[in-house]
């Protein structure tokens, strides 16, 4: 038996195996677990595609991560944020236009403490109580996560970034660990959040080692959400000359990620759209499940850049809507008006 029927048959290989799928891997190899993949979510999922409207709240951040465009050591990042008025209004547009998942993402900004998020959390369920919300603001103490949950919030978004401890400490300033973003991880579960992790695909420093790590977490973590998308320089930053991930290795890992956790929500990303104009086809056709439209006000788009040339910061929201759902009936695949819940019950 080869390893990819192997990983098909058992959701799991060891670490290894999973560094030896990735460093023999081949284009035979990738259209078959991509083939495995879809087969695994069609049975799950139909093919149905989860939309999350996207709301950046904030491009304000006290954290210095070495690959993140809006890092505080940025002087050239335009700051901005949202009131909780304009965040409402996005939300009461998306719901017009058949969201019912809202996700606030935003830099670590000192303005959203408990208080003004929870009356904002509130505000949204009360106006809004068919939706789900989730959220995507970093690094908060266990209280605040769990004062937020108990505000209405569903979901939290945290992406790991890498799953091995050296490697993020080259990621990441000397104040950020790796021992509290997994605390992170573990307080949002415990509190009964719908909890995300995830990393970035061609990271610098990163090897098949890295990643077979990263797999071996989501294998024993069980993510509701894994968020993965390619790296790609921002030029005000440190890994400005670094190389970008790539669309292959980005959808081989979708495929494998689909496999070892069948239920998990997995998003094809809007990374993945900017490094190839079919990216997100492509990620929805390795394993993908869910798009996540902008829904921020046009004028805060292109200050809310992670990396450089991020798509979908010209369009209002009804038209990155249309675009996605134009995009996704082409290949077959329906944008459906869902909260679009994991499947809890297989
Ligand atoms: N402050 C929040 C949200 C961060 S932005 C948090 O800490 O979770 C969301 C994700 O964008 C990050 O988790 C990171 O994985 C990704 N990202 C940041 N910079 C990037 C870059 N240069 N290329 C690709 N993805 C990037």
């Amino acid at each position: 038996m080869t390893l990819a029927e192997k990983l098909v048959k058992d959701h799991r290989l060891t670490l290894e195996e999973y560094k030896r799928l990735l460093d023999d891997r081949d284009e035979e190899t990738a259209r078959f677990l991509a083939e495995k993949a879809v087969e695994v979510r069609k049975n799950l999922y139909g093919n149905r595609v989860f939309t999350r409207g996207l709301i950046e709240i904030s491009n304000i951040c006290r954290n210095d991560c070495l690959y993140c465009g809006i890092r505080r050591s940025n002087r050239n990042c335009e700051r901005y944020r949202l009131n909780p008025e304009e965040i409402l209004s996005c939300a009461e547009e998306g719901y017009g236009l058949g969201f019912r998942t809202f996700v606030l993402q935003g830099g670590e900004d000192p303005y959203f403490t408990d208080e003004v998020l929870c009356g904002l959390l509130r505000e949204l369920k009360n106006r809004f109580p068919d939706c789900a919300v989730t959220l995507s603001m970093g690094e908060r103490s266990r209280e605040s996560y769990q004062a937020l949950r108990d505000a209405g919030a569903d979901r939290y978004l945290l992406r790991h970034e890498t799953a091995d401890e050296t490697h993020y400490g080259k990621l990441h300033p000397k104040e950020m660990s790796f021992e509290n973003r997994m605390r992170c991880l573990r307080d949002l579960r415990e509190i009964g959040y719908q909890v995300g992790c995830g990393f970035m695909v061609g990271s610098p420093y990163q090897t098949n080692a890295e990643l077979a790590k990263d797999l071996q977490f989501i294998e024993t973590c069980k993510p509701d959400m894994c968020g993965i998308g390619p790296f790609i320089p921002h030029k005000d930053t440190p890994f400005r000359d670094r190389a970008a991930g790539t669309l292959e290795l980005t959808c081989f890992l979708l495929s494998v990620i689909r496999l070892i956790h069948p239920p998990v929500l997995l998003p094809a990303t809007t990374a993945l759209g900017t490094i190839h104009p079919l990216g997100r086809e492509k990620g929805i056709q390795a394993g993908a499940n869910v798009v996540m439209p902008n829904l921020s006000p046009v004028s805060v788009r292109k200050k809310y850049e992670l990396y450089d040339n991020k798509i979908c910061t010209g369009e209002e929201s009804a038209q990155c809507r249309g675009c996605l759902q134009q995009r996704m009936e082409s290949i077959g695949y329906e944008l459906v008006v869902d909260r679009g819940d994991v499947r809890k019950d297989v």
